[in-house]
């Protein structure tokens, strides 16, 4: 809900600097002498073309003084006039008050594309000019939409363990002559609980993941550094599952991002690895680069020879609280969101994340990751 709000204040306060500048280097054109320096209209230009929103700054006679690109995309405009009624209207009544208003359209266009939902603010500035600025509702929509969805399934995900607890602590109650029952008893209490604070702590980790870029703060971190902290993660679970854990990691490979979500993201896998397999599977994590449009990669491929996932579910598992084997799931201790916390590290690391299963044989997720160059003093050693 907070990204919502977030989302909604800087597209305002976007469009209400984007008129404030605009306004500056108009005045700053009408003060300008033939000789005085810079061109402020060009100026204007280039900052209208820089906004992601479409944007129109339109002349006393309803005339289109500059439109970018995406004003065009949008389909606001029209060769030199102003495409869409509803919003030529709007102009003229903000042009007669003087004050900033929006609205919002909803635009059908031609046949077979999807209806255009603009949200459209309009400023007057002086001398009849009025700045128009204008995004595509539905991508905002999109997001609503998707943090509903979120909020439903998370408040489901939570009651089941809470309500199951609540039920426990009845029955323990129930049972306090029957010392092996309460046992029992306490023991799924805090399998519970444990299920509790796996899931908050994975939905706190999710948020924050959608709120910060990694490579605002990255480091350089070799793949391999990374790579052993996860396995060092897993080795208790691997043990107790009498799985095998192998690897085959290539020295000297470099990565820009953060080492602690980098090596989530490969635990994440070689748990699910390790809790889709049967007992005595074999797990193989390795790394290798890769060159794909003349852009270096680093892949980092975690391999079982488990359960595998059938072809229906392959694009549905990075969903969030998705799960192909609820039942199994549930018996891992799996909340659902190991996955889409791997893909949201993915991409905020510039990479993506790519699945090869084949039901009953066994499935490969590939950690693809912009390759970073070696620090100097590993070139010299080589
Ligand atoms: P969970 O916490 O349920 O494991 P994930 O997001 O990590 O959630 O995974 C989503 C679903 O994808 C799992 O419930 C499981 O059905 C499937 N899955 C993930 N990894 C594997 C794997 N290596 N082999 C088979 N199925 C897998």
């Amino acid at each position: 809900m907070s990204e919502l709000i977030v989302a909604v204040v800087s597209a305002l306060v976007g469009a209400v600097l984007a008129a404030a500048i605009v306004y500056m280097a108009l005045r700053r054109r009408a003060e300008a002498t033939p000789e005085s320096p810079g061109h402020p209209a060009e100026d204007v230009r280039l900052l209208m073309d820089v906004l992601r929103p479409g944007a129109i700054l339109v002349g006393p006679h309803d005339e289109i003084l500059l439109a970018n690109g995406a004003s065009e995309t949008m389909g606001m405009v029209r060769r030199t006039r102003v495409a869409i009624p509803a919003l030529l209207e709007l102009i003229r009544e903000s042009r007669q008050d003087g004050e900033l208003s929006s609205v919002n359209l909803d635009l059908k266009r031609g046949r077979g594309k999807p209806t255009l939902q603009l949200a459209a603010r309009v400023q007057p500035l002086s001398d009849g000019r009025v700045f128009v600025v204008a995004d595509d509702r539905a991508q905002l929509l999109r997001a609503q939409e998707s943090s509903r969805d979120f909020m439903t399934n998370a408040t489901h995900e939570l009651k089941t363990p809470v309500g199951a607890i609540a039920l426990l602590a009845e029955a323990t109650e129930g049972a306090a002559d029957d010392p092996e029952a309460v046992t029992r008893f306490a023991g799924k209490i805090r399998a519970e609980t444990q299920r509790l604070t796996d899931l908050v702590s994975q939905i706190i980790m999710l948020s924050r993941l959608q709120g910060e870029s990694p490579l605002a703060s990255a480091q350089r971190i070799e793949v391999a550094e990374f790579v052993s902290l996860a396995l060092d993660r897993c080795r208790q679970l691997a043990e107790s599952r009498k799985v095998s854990l192998t690897q085959s990691l290539r020295d000297g490979l470099y990565v820009l991002g953060d080492r602690d979500q980098l090596s989530t993201a490969v635990a994440n896998l070689i748990m699910n690895a390790i809790s889709y397999s049967d007992e005595r599977a074999r797990v193989v994590v390795s790394s290798r680069t890769v060159v794909e449009d003349e852009q270096r990669f680093v892949d980092v491929a975690v391999s079982d020879n488990g359960i595998g996932i059938a072809a229906e579910d392959q694009q549905r598992i990075f969903e969030r609280f998705f799960r192909a084997d609820h039942a199994r799931s549930r018996e891992t201790g799996g909340t659902g969101l190991g996955l889409s916390i791997v893909s949201e590290i993915a991409e905020g690391h510039d990479g993506s994340i790519h699945l090869w299963s084949k039901l009953g044989s066994g499935s490969t997720f590939t950690l693809r990751l912009p390759a970073a160059e070696p620090p100097d003093d590993d070139l010299e050693g080589e």
